[in-house]
């Protein structure tokens, strides 16, 4: 016979352990709560970011650049320091509302079976998942060949598989640049990058690093209209598109290529929250909430990506931090804290404005302009802090960038590195074959912020690489 099964209580429980769910066990520790649980389908916590290998995160938050897998670390070790229990592979497949006083029950799947969580507050923290070809629906035939942004970044800088060598990009949100970025950095030919919107979709500073430092060309108002190929993609025909965006029948152009990636958007995850009753926007599929991001369901909360998509994790930390710190308010009769929504609009998004440079140093993208005055000598304008002016100069006389990228160990699985400094613009390409050529010695056991390896800078300077984490995870 079997046993009944054993249910597990707690004050709040978090579902997704990426930088909202981690954030918000830390502020309900914080706030009071004595039971904080986060419970995480994958093998590890980190959530997205654990294949995000580039740099550019952290600057609000932690006051640093930092690499992706950097970041989920440092988010992982505040939540647990905090006092917050993370359970891996604990995929949640049913949630819902119990009687007034009986909190909320949540049913997870794991290896050991199935369990049951009893909890007085949740917070929802699931992330998003990538708009497919199916949504979008491009003529033509199903050859295999065509993927998503994620998909690529969790091949390439996770499992090590090239899924092309001749690159199509269909849309321009921030994943869509950041991979035609990092599969030229690993010897793919992105041909172009289409948009259907006159604009590029993502932030200024990813058109100017990621595209414009690599020549790789973009088309606005441009549409992939048809796929080529019968069992692999051979091809595509990308149009103009109308004010309606509709192709415009004469202006195709053919690319050749073995892939196309599609980066046309992102849908909040809310089938668990549909099961205890949350009420999604119909058009986004985001988690519908007041102000204290509290759904219409009482004490069940929302935070990141599966509430609204969001472009910078510091913000979506900031506000699970919130939403954790709200449940533990509701729980308790306390006061909530109110979200304000206007934390997540403030970067520079399209193209960056001609004759300018736009400064990467942090998320605003600022357009610094070089001004000669009247007395001959030059000043800056358009930067919002003095360290634009020392990215500018850099810019005019020898440009300098992290590279972020993979190292392998002696079996092949990859660790994200970043070097220690910027290098040379001119020396990222013979930096990733340098790194090709060495492997990591996995006895030694690595840990975040170790030297594992070396690159040689322009000036023949050693320039250290180091790992953003222990390695790269199996399974995401
Ligand atoms: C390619 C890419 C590049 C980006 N670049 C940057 C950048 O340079 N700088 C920056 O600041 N931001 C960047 N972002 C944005 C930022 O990373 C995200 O906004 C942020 O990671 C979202 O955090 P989240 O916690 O909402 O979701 P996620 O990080 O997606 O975490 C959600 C977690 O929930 C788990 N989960 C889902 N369903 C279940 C379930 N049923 N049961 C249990 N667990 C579940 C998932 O496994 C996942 O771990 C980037 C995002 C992407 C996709
Ligand atoms: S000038 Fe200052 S505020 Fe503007 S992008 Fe550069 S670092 Fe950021």
């Amino acid at each position: 016979m079997m046993g009944a099964r054993r249910t597990i209580n707690c004050d709040v429980l978090v579902i997704g352990a990426g930088p909202g769910g981690l954030a918000a066990a830390k502020g309900a520790r914080e706030s009071g709560a004595r039971h904080v649980i986060v419970l995480e389908r994958d093998t590890c916590a980190g959530g997205i970011l654990n294949q995000c290998i580039h740099d550019g995160f952290g600057l609000i938050r932690y006051k640093e650049q930092l690499t992706g897998p950097e970041y989920a670390v440092r988010a992982e070790r505040e939540a647990t320091e905090a006092g917050a229990k993370i359970m891996t592979g604990h995929q949640v497949v049913r949630m819902e509302r119990m009687a007034a006083g009986e909190g909320i029950e949540v049913t997870a799947v794991s290896a050991s079976g199935l369990k049951t969580f009893r909890s007085g507050a949740v917070v929802l923290a699931l992330g998003c998942r990538e708009r497919t070809r199916g949504a979008i629906s491009i003529p033509g035939s199903r050859p295999a060949g065509v993927f998503t942004a994620g998909v690529i970044q969790n091949f390439v800088n996770i499992r090590n598989v090239m899924p092309g060598h001749r690159v199509v990009i269909l849309g321009s949100g921030d994943v869509g640049m950041i991979m035609a970025r990092r599969l030229t950095l690993e010897g793919a030919k992105v041909q172009v990058v289409a948009e259907i919107l006159p604009e590029p979709a993502g932030l200024a500073r990813n058109v100017s690093q990621c595209l414009y430092d690599y020549g790789i060309p973009i088309l606005c108002s441009h549409t992939v209209s048809r796929i080529i190929g019968r069992r692999k993609i051979e091809a595509v025909e990308i149009s103009e598109v109308d004010q309606d965006m509709r192709p415009v029948p004469g202006t195709e152009q053919r690319f050749d290529c073995d892939a196309l990636v599609l980066s046309v958007g992102l849908i909040p995850e809310n089938e668990i929250a549909q099961t205890a009753g949350v009420t999604l926007d119909p058009k986004t599929n985001g988690t519908l909430t007041d102000a204290y991001l509290q759904t219409d369901v009482a004490g069940i909360f929302s935070c990141g990506n599966s509430r609204r998509i969001m472009d910078l994790a510091d913000f979506v930390s900031e506000q699970g931090e919130l939403a954790g710190h709200n449940a533990v308010a509701y729980l308790t009769g306390g006061e909530m804290e109110t979200w304000d929504e206007s934390r997540t609009t403030s970067m520079l998004k399209g193209y960056p404005v001609p004759d300018t440079v736009t400064c990467t140093l942090c998320p605003n993208g600022c357009q610094v302009r070089r001004v000669k005055k009247e007395n001959g000598t030059f000043t800056y304008e358009g930067n919002k802090c003095p360290r634009g002016i020392g990215f500018a100069e850099q810019e005019r006389t020898a440009p300098r960038r992290m590279l972020t990228t993979t190292v392998r160990d002696a079996d092949g699985h990859l660790i994200p590195v970043r070097t220690g400094q910027p290098i040379s613009r001119e020396k990222m390409f013979d930096a990733i074959e340098e790194l090709r050529t060495q492997t990591v010695d996995r006895q030694k056991r690595i840990r975040a912020g170790d030297t594992v390896a070396y690159v040689t800078d322009a000036d023949g300077t050693r320039v250290p690489v180091i790992a953003g984490s222990p390695a790269a995870p199996d399974e995401i």
